[in-house]
């Protein structure tokens, strides 16, 4: 016992266990024979991986520290000699970050996969909510065996090869001594137990394919690409596991009169430029059915007209959005000559035979016209 131990890895004799595992993946991270495959690198690496193996282990530890040699044979739980409870575990948590935990037998029982349906829907439907069955393809509990995969009667058995440990450990030699490995056992493929007599229904897996007709309730206010989540109604995991969720992906179909902004809906009616003059009344179209509106005398075009409170409902909340009616006004094109004749006059009483023109102030957008409409011009 030539090394100091502690100085080996370069911490004080009162380090805590922390200290000390922290210290030992440093230096391995930095000594690896394959990071440093030089002879010296690798005797250093051996001594460090001796003192981490000692300093690790409290009954070693408390042995080294009394001055006892801690690999004299029936110290502590190895088999006697250097490497028989070689940390291999920790060498890996070193270069791969792992938890280094004894992993043991792995469950049967797995969450079941998320599923993600589109549902499409009408603008009146998304805005106002709705309720939908759906059909899905999904895997249920298997009623036979509730989950557990064995048939009737029956129940895994422990694993021979593992003996329910679920992983296999193998001593290998190599430049450090002896190097124990653990792999997930192949014969039960680290679930510590095996089926020998599946459930017919469901081949073991412990659940089973159908189709199920669900019965959702669509809030009022979802939009195109809008996730409403399930929770649990998603597939059924393998060997009885929870269920996972069920998305609703919303798809709007696009509606013949209405384009959706939000909670607001926008449409276009055309007028003559007659009404426009001179005002008139409209019926339009709203979601909750006709509506007469005023178009006042001397409406431009583009105006916008609003109809508060007659958009869609507003998601979660209280409260709906507008309708906002954008106006367009027709010339004529093809007039007779008694109003061609009209026109003229009605264009020289007004002054208007030859027009200026007149640039308006920026580009009359969508949405100035918009702030116009709310500011009442
Ligand atoms: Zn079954
Ligand atoms: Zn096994």
């Amino acid at each position: 016992m030539a090394q100091d131990y502690y100085a080996t890895l370069g911490v004080r004799r009162d380090a805590s266990q922390e200290e000390i595992k922290k210290a030992y993946r440093r230096l391995a991270r930095a000594l690896h024979p394959d990071v440093n495959p030089d002879p010296e690198t690798q005797e250093r690496f051996k001594e460090v991986t001796q003192a981490y193996e000692v300093l690790s282990d409290a009954s070693k530890r408390q042995m080294y520290d009394l001055g006892g040699d801690p690999f004299s044979s029936g110290a502590g739980a190895g088999a006697g000699g250097f490497g028989a409870g070689f940390p291999f575990s920790d060498i890996m948590d070193a270069f791969f970050g792992g938890s280094g935990g004894s992993r043991g037998p792995r469950s049967r029982a797995r969450r079941g996969r998320n599923a993600t349906i589109r549902v499409e829907l009408d603008l009146a439907e998304s805005g106002f909510g709705t309720t939908r069955e759906l059909v899905v393809d999904t895997a249920v509990l298997c009623e036979v065996c509730q989950g557990s995969g064995a048939a009737a009667g029956t129940h895994p058995d422990t694993c021979d090869m593992c003996h329910g440990r679920g992983e296999v450990s193998q001593v290998t030699r190599s430049f450090l001594g002896q190097v124990m490995t653990s792999r997930p056992c192949p014969q039960c493929g680290g679930f510590g137990s095996v089926i020998r007599h599946p459930c017919m229904e469901c081949s073991g897996e412990g659940r089973v394919r159908t189709r199920r007709t669900i019965k959702v309730r669509i809030p009022a206010g979802v939009e195109d690409g809008t996730h409403i989540q399930l929770a649990g109604e998603g597939e059924v995991g393998p060997g009885g596991g929870p269920a996972g969720d069920l998305f609703l992906e919303i798809v709007e179909r696009p509606h013949q009169i209405f384009e959706r902004r939000g909670d607001d809906l926008h449409c276009t009616v055309q007028i003559p430029m007659t009404a426009a003059a001179l005002g008139t009344s409209l019926t339009v179209e709203t979601l909750d059915g006709a509506q007469e509106i005023d178009v006042r005398p001397g409406t431009q075009a583009g105006q916008v007209i609003p109809l508060y409170g007659r958009g869609v409902q507003r998601l979660n909340e209280t409260g709906r959005g507008d309708l906002l009616i954008h106006v367009t006004v027709e010339t004529p094109t093809k007039l007779d000559p008694q109003q061609e004749e009209l026109l003229r006059e009605l264009s020289k009483l007004r002054g208007e035979e030859r027009p200026p023109g007149k640039f308006t102030p920026g580009q009359q957008g969508f949405f100035s016209r918009l702030r116009d409409a709310f500011n009442g011009r």
